[in-house]
């Protein structure tokens, strides 16, 4: 038995809708860039775009119902409402969830300007927010609806169809750069609409077919 130095950490874990076993969490990959409404409202052009690939910690992750302090070292953090794929073994789709990628857009800009790595603006303590996972066998997402509502308002809506790079897709491409595993969530991209959150805001996140994710900063 492997002796460690001081415990290590507990491993990150989601619920699965309708079981009680929990899908363990490995790595993060997140997608930019994916629907062709988001890339214009932030001054891009989609014709010319390409998607853009970060991470995010297994650590960031933040279940429903939970309440997040509003993040450090920012004035700007943003909501983004987006479908996550959960990888199971061999590359498989295990099923799906409705995540958040918390953004600090402030801090972002500035890595855009001066051209530095996007990590400080996506990978921080809770950035990640994710539903329970839905099971994949049987479910149709390819035309689902994606709301997200602010304090009961919606602020994002669109539909999976309109992702620039579908789940396939972006599944080859990140798969060409390394080998996914089982545990892997990918963050798909966010849709039109996102916006700033203060204290004392909930965020509620909904596709079609699978369990939502709420959160409210405290
Ligand atoms: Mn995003």
């Amino acid at each position: 038995m492997t002796k460690f130095a001081f415990p290590p950490a507990d491993p990150i874990s989601l619920p699965i809708a309708g079981r009680d076993e929990r899908f363990p969490v490995r790595r993060i990959y997140c997608i930019g860039k994916n629907y062709a409404a988001h890339v214009k409202e932030m001054g891009g052009d989609a014709k010319r775009s390409e998607p853009v690939f970060f991470t995010k910690a297994a650590e960031t992750i933040v279940h429903s119902g939970a309440d997040i302090p509003y993040p450090p070292n920012t004035k700007d953090v943003h909501f983004e409402v987006e479908l996550v794929v959960a990888i199971g073994p061999d590359t498989s789709i295990f099923g799906y969830g409705v995540g958040i990628d918390l953004t600090r857009r402030d801090l972002q800009a500035s890595a855009k300007s001066s051209g530095g790595p996007w990590a400080r603006a996506k990978n921080f303590h809770r950035s990640a927010p994710c539903s329970a996972i839905t099971p994949a066998a049987g479910l149709d997402l390819s035309h689902a609806r994606i709301v997200l509502r602010k304090n009961g308002d919606i602020v994002q809506h669109g539909e999976l169809s309109d992702m620039i790079w579908n789940v396939d897709e972006i599944i080859a491409r990140l798969s060409a750069d390394m080998d996914l595993q089982a545990g892997d969530l990918i963050y798909t991209g966010t849709p039109e609409g996102v916006g700033p959150v203060r204290v004392g805001d909930e965020l509620s996140g909904g596709i079609e077919g699978l369990e939502r994710i709420t959160v409210r900063f405290v």
